[in-house]
């Protein structure tokens, strides 16, 4: 059983709640979407089994002084079958944080027992031309006891449905919404005020909300 994976590093989280953490980055080959915000290389990769990538962060990395890993991709879960044995070796060393398009649900279900963190993505049609709220509200409906925050990446294109849909979602499981502007190269791609504006639209129907931007992009770190 062997996976590709992309690249493995050491970097400062730069999204959502748990911004600001030193987390080792595992980036999976593969995506089961197109987004057209997506600026993330995960085609090419080197592959490990389960317990060659285990000898290999835990002989060049102190895992104990990281917040935890995040298994980022592309999307991870497409690696279920390799993150069913990687992850009972790497278990009690730090925390596992799991980055995913929150699309397929049977592949977590298969592993959640061995995840701390989930960072979760609802997808706008808007962005990926696919509408994808049925698939993300089960995947939601899975995390409830798992500590799980739902990120919502958005410009000036997301509608008044989009919006109400997303809030309806996080009605139904109650999972925190962070809202993300869109970025272009290391700038916002929408205005403050426009930040201000779906703000309100949301907290409106779901107080449960945030705005956060990706702080990684003006630290200029990875
Ligand atoms: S789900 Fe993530 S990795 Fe996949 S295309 Fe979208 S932004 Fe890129």
């Amino acid at each position: 059983m062997k996976t590709k994976i992309n690249e493995i590093f050491s970097s400062i989280q730069g999204e959502g709640p748990v911004v600001g953490y030193k987390q080792l980055f595992i980036r999976f080959c593969g995506c089961n979407l197109n987004c057209n915000y997506c600026d993330t290389e995960f085609l090419e990769g080197k592959e490990y089994s389960p317990q060659e990538l285990f000898d290999k962060i835990t002989t060049e990395y102190d895992l104990k002084s990281f917040h935890s890993i995040s298994l980022t991709g592309g999307e991870p879960l497409l690696s279920v079958d390799f993150l069913k044995e990687f992850l009972p070796l790497i278990k009690g060393q730090t925390k596992i944080y799991l980055e995913t398009n929150a699309m397929l649900c049977e592949n977590l279900l298969k592993i959640k027992n061995n995840i701390d963190i989930i960072s979760a993505d609802i997808k706008l049609e808007t962005a990926t031309g696919l509408n994808t709220f049925d698939k993300h509200e089960k995947f939601l409906r899975n995390c409830t006891e798992i500590e799980t925050f739902a990120k919502i990446v958005f410009d000036e294109n997301i509608t008044k449905e989009e919006v109400s849909r997303c809030c309806e979602i996080g009605k139904n499981t109650g999972i925190e919404l962070v809202l993300q502007p869109k970025m272009i190269d290391n700038k916002m791609s929408i205005t403050s005020e426009f930040c201000n504006y779906i703000l309100d639209e949301f907290t409106k129907l779901y107080p449960k909300c945030r705005l956060i931007p990706q702080v990684h992009k003006f630290l200029d770190v990875r």
